[in-house]
């Protein structure tokens, strides 16, 4: 809707935060079937999150998100 800010929930204090100041997260999980089996089936599952300010600063997403970036241009390098 024009006009209309689109809220999200920050995912550590349930704040709702207008989307645009919202610090957007890729949070990775693993998921693993079976540990002990050879028919281990492994997923990896990306989830955006959310957080608000504070609590991005707090978490030290920033920091994160730094790492990530530079983990993503190392991986470019290597291929
Ligand atoms: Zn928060």
């Amino acid at each position: 809707m024009r006009g209309k800010e689109t809220t999200v929930y920050c995912d550590n204090c349930g704040r709702s935060i207008p989307r645009n100041k919202a610090v957007a997260y890729e949070k990775g999980i693993s998921i693993s079937t079976d540990l002990h089996t050879e028919n281990d089936i492994r997923f990896f599952e990306r989830k955006k999150v959310y957080y608000c300010i504070s609590c991005g600063k707090h978490k030290g997403i920033f920091e994160k998100k730094k790492e990530q970036a530079q983990r993503a241009s190392q991986r470019e390098n290597r291929y």
